[in-house]
């Protein structure tokens, strides 16, 4: 089968012929369809100091996707060929205190999709059984594609309440884009996004944010207060991992305030505690998806009227992989999908 390979330490990914995944009994083998580029495979392709010391070539990269089951092992009975699914990218080890506790997402030997096995970038991938989605009849294959990234959106939006509540999206690359798509489906009152690319700005007002702001020019808790918030905001989802977006975000919180941070910085973050102390603020952690809670009200919230289409900006087939890792590292799309049936 055709995959993209990173072959070597270094710069660059190939598409070359590898063999296709080898199926174990509780496994099954997906025909993908389409997938989605992210960050993650940006860092892998350019090889940036955390790619030198995670990955071990050769590998073939990606981990967002959608296709279809071609072969399921022998202990394999919820699925069979021809179902139409996803994959959580994240193979947890199933025998530790969270995974045997039903807490998959807190498994500390998670191994990822695409970074720590081979992934998705390929005609074919392998999973075991306990990471497949299956989509209902009918689902937009593109946004079924990106389930993975569409689930960090969900995970972070709904870490806190945001029915009736005040809501700051710092960063609007696809993922913040989907989640202030989710706040206000999810009830919040104002959804005000901060990024500085004009571009993104426009889709995240599209997406039915309040206000797309440029965190140069805009004071955070200005506008706060033009919008007549009492204090602040009530949630903040970092979905930047940059050091003044969190900072800015800390100062425009209300008091009892809740921040999710997703984004991950590429280095040590300094912030006051003492706004953390006084503001009585809780701010948590999101890694990846919540098994399978997160993939249940994404496949609901879609059925029920949310549309994340907006976020999706470039399509290309896989044989023009170059364009589209170049249209994903410009900073002005939504997400790119890749076809791999073209
Ligand atoms: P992205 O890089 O496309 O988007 C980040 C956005 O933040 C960009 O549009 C950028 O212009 C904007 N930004 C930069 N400085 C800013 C500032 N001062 N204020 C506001 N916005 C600012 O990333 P993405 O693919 O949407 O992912 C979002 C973040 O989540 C990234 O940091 C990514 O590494 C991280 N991530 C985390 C997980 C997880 O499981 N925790 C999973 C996937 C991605
Ligand atoms: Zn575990």
């Amino acid at each position: 089968m055709l995959a993209l390979v990173k072959n070597a330490p270094g710069p660059g990914l190939e598409l070359r012929e590898v063999p296709e995944p080898r199926v174990g009994i509780n496994d099954v083998l997906v025909r993908v369809h389409k997938t989605g580029i992210c960050g993650t495979d940006l860092h892998i392709a350019s090889w940036d100091p955390w790619a030198a010391k995670t990955i071990v070539p050769p590998l073939v990269v990606g981990h967002e996707f959608v296709g279809e089951i071609v072969e399921v092992g022998s202990n394999v009975a919820d699925f069979g060929p021809g179902d139409l699914v996803s994959g959580e990218g994240h193979v947890v080890c199933g025998r530790c205190r969270h995974c045997l506790a039903g807490r998959r997402h807190l498994c500390a030997r998670t191994i990822g999709l695409g970074v720590g096995r081979d992934g998705a970038f390929a005609q074919y991938v392998a999973l075991p059984m306990t990471n497949i989605w299956h989509h209902w009849a009918g689902i937009d294959e593109e946004v079924a594609a990106i389930f993975d990234p569409f689930g960090n959106a969900v995970h972070t939006a709904l870490a806190f309440p945001v029915l009736g509540e005040d809501v700051l999206v710092s960063g609007a690359g696809p993922i913040g884009l989907m989640a202030a798509a989710v706040a206000r489906h999810a009830g919040a009152r104002f959804v005000v996004v901060s990024e500085p690319n004009p571009v993104r700005r426009a889709i995240a007002e599209r997406m039915g944010a309040t206000l797309a702001v440029d965190p140069r020019q805009r004071d955070l808790r200005d506008v706060a207060g033009e919008l007549g918030m009492v204090e602040g905001f009530d949630v903040a989802l970092e979905m930047s991992g940059n050091a003044a977006a969190l900072r800015a975000a800390i100062g425009a919180m209300a008091h009892g305030g809740a921040i999710a941070i997703l984004g991950i910085p590429t280095e040590e973050i300094s912030i006051d505690v003492n706004e953390i102390v006084f503001k009585m603020l809780t701010v948590r952690g999101i890694y990846g998806r919540e098994m399978y809670e997160t993939w249940y009200k994404m496949t609901v919230m879609l059925q029920s009227g949310l549309d994340v289409t907006p976020a999706i900006t470039h399509r290309f087939t896989f044989r023009d992989h170059e364009a589209a890792f170049a249209a994903a590292r410009s900073g002005d799309a939504g997400k790119v999908i890749m076809d791999w049936t073209a």
